[in-house]
Order: C-alpha cells, then structure tokens, then sequence
C-alpha cells in the first residue's frame, strides 16, 4: 500500500454509532477506510500487533475479541470466522479497517449498543423454507436426498419450538411449493415479522468432503458479494440500498446469534459469515439472513440430516439463536435499563399481532 493511495477526507456521517465523535477517514483506492488504533479505542479496546505485522488482535482488556489480518477480508470475532465487505490493510505500522467494515460488522458485534436506531423486540418470526416444489434445490447423489425437503422438514420443527417459547411464525411457505424469492420477503412484511430467517443446505459438487455452517447477509450499499471476489470475478457492489440495508448492524447481531449457536452445536466446521445480494433478503422489512446448516453434497453430513434427532439440533440451535439476538435487542431496548442484572424481565400484557411496542421477549423454552 503506497502513501499516495491514501487521501484525507472530511469525516463522513456514521450510520451507525450513535452519540459518538466520528472517526476520521481515508480513502483508500476508492473506498473509506478508518484507522483500526482510532476505531478500537472509541469502542474502549486495545490493539495488539503480532510480528511481522500481518495480523492485529483486539483486545478488551486482556480478553483477545477479534483478529484482523493484513490484505484479508478473512476475520475472527471471538472464535467465529466472518468475512468482511473489503480487505483490512496495513501501512506504516498503522491497520485500516473499511468504514462499512467497522460501521457494520465491528461494531455491532462489540459494541451493539452503539447502534441506532433499535430494531422492534421480536415477537413474529418469519421462517423461509428455501425452495419447494419444482425448485428441488441441492440434491445428494448417493442417498438422492433434496434440499427442499429438509429445508421444510427443519422449519417445521423450528416453528414449533418457536411457538412454545411464545413467539408467532409466519412460514413462506407450508407445503412442497415454490414460491418466488420476492414473495417469500413480502409475505414476512405483510405478517409485520420482526426478522426472517432463511433455511438452505449448501452443496459444492464435485468436491463432497466440504462441510460446515455458512451464514448470508445481504451486503451493505456498495459492498461486493464474497463470490465476486473470487480471481476472474467483477465487483457486483450495488449503488441504490436495498430495504433491508435499513437493518445491516441488526443483521449482524442477529447472523452472529445463529452463527454461534450452530456451530456450537453441530460442531461440523466455520464455514463463515458471508454477503451475498440474496433476492429473499433484498425487499426485507426487518432483520434477516440466510443459514446453510449442513452440505448436501457432503455424505457424512447428508448421512446425519437424514437423522431427525440431527434436524432437531439445527431447529434447537436456530432457536436459541434468535432468543439471543431477541436477548440483545431487550437489553439495549431503554425501557429495560432499569431491570437489575439477573432479574427476571418485567412482564407486561401481551400485544396484539400488529403491535411491536412490547419490550420483553417472550418466555423461555421450559
Ligand atoms: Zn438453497
């Protein structure tokens, strides 16, 4: 990275921090970076450099909460693999990161009370089965098993758990049908859902030993997809915001929660977080994003999502998943400040399907 390629800026507005000085920025071949010193120290963080300086450590106190790599979008946040829009660089001694980076990604992952405005508590959840009927999706060759069958049968069970914990779903669909990707969110708008989550198993023919958990969002205005970065591949970075860029920090908490949890329990491999302009994402009014528990065209991991125990697991861990996303959005929520730590919520009257002023979550699983 040469000296010329950086230009100071008048700092830009931050989307995302609230009652914060803003950061100062630098253009870096045509995209805003800040400097990580600067960025860490407003979110109270200390950073360590490993030598020789290719990688940076985030420090809360002498707890390590993240590792950035020089030239990488390839990052860790407390052990979970995350692929950042741009790459981290390095000059002088000095790391930066992309503001869209930091805005979107660090930020809300350390610091989410630092985000505004606050997404509604959770009450209607959206449950996207991918695929269906003529779209069978990824199929395994040895045991001929399809995708939209496991994406309707992990949903089901998903829904379930939801409704018992007091939450009310809304399904894109109930049956062995197709329904276009741009309905799938519309019907999650019109049931007012306060985040949707899509459910996909991956597939990576010919190679069938890969497996893991991979987790989508949708990219912030003017951040490529993680494929387009691939050698030989374009920028498809858009230059409009699509309707669920209103929600990009919240989609974070919430791939974080669902990104934890399942590979926690599945313990099958981090595949990462990744961005991607997904057509059932675009026209969201609420947080969401879109999980790939397993790969089909693995056989090991085919073999165990023919075990129901196994597709109860996902369902489980997608559950808590969101009850943590749902944890974080109370915590921050102002009406719930005063609720002493260890306390048992305040319980209020439910509210009708329509109403997202209710502040508590609904209750745990028993
Ligand atoms: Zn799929």
């Amino acid at each position: 990275m040469r000296l010329a390629a950086f230009a100071l800026l008048l700092s830009a507005a931050a989307p995302c921090l609230r009652a914060e000085a803003d950061l100062s920025a630098v253009r870096i071949s045509g995209t805003d970076y800040v400097s990580l010193d600067e960025g860490a120290a407003r979110l109270g963080l200390r950073i360590e450099r490993s030598i020789p300086q290719t990688t940076v450590m985030l420090k809360d106190g002498a707890q390590p909460v993240a590792r950035l790599g020089d030239h990488s979008r390839d990052a860790d946040f407390k052990g979970l693999r995350v692929f950042l829009g741009d790459p981290v660089l390095e000059h002088g001694g000095k790391f930066y990161i992309s503001r869209l980076d930091y805005d979107y990604r660090l930020v809300p992952r350390l610091r989410p009370d630092l985000c505004a405005p606050l997404p509604r508590q959770p009450h209607v959840i959206a449950i996207d089965p991918g695929h269906g009927g003529p779209d069978d999706g990824a199929e395994n060759r040895t045991y001929h098993s399809m995708e939209k069958t496991y994406t309707l049968d992990v949903s089901e069970r998903l829904k379930k758990l939801l409704t018992a914990a007091g939450y009310s779903v809304v399904m894109t669909r109930e049956t062995d049908v197709d329904v276009p990707k741009e309905i799938r969110s519309e019907i999650a708008n019109k049931a007012n859902a306060d985040l949707l989550v899509s459910i996909h198993f991956n597939s990576l023919y010919p190679n069938t030993k890969t497996g893991g958990v991979e987790i989508m969002l949708f990219p912030p205005r003017t951040q490529r997809s993680a494929d387009s970065w691939s050698p030989g591949k374009k920028s498809d970075a858009e230059d409009a915001s699509a309707p669920v860029n209103s929600f990009n920090a919240w989609n974070t908490v919430l791939a974080g929660g669902l990104h934890r949890r399942l590979v926690d329990a599945l313990k099958t491999g981090d595949r990462g977080e990744k961005f991607e302009h997904l057509r059932v994402l675009r026209g969201l009014k609420c947080p969401g994003v879109l999980v790939e528990s397993a790969f089909l065209s693995s056989d090991a991991e085919a073999q165990r999502l023919a075990t129901p125990s196994y597709r109860d697991t996902i369902a489980s861990a997608i559950l808590a998943g969101i009850q943590d996303y749902s944890d974080t959005i109370r915590r921050l929520h102002p009406a719930q400040v005063a609720t002493p730590p260890g306390a048992a919520p305040a319980t209020v009257p439910a509210p009708g399907p329509a109403s997202h002023s209710q502040p508590t979550r609904p209750n745990a699983v028993p």
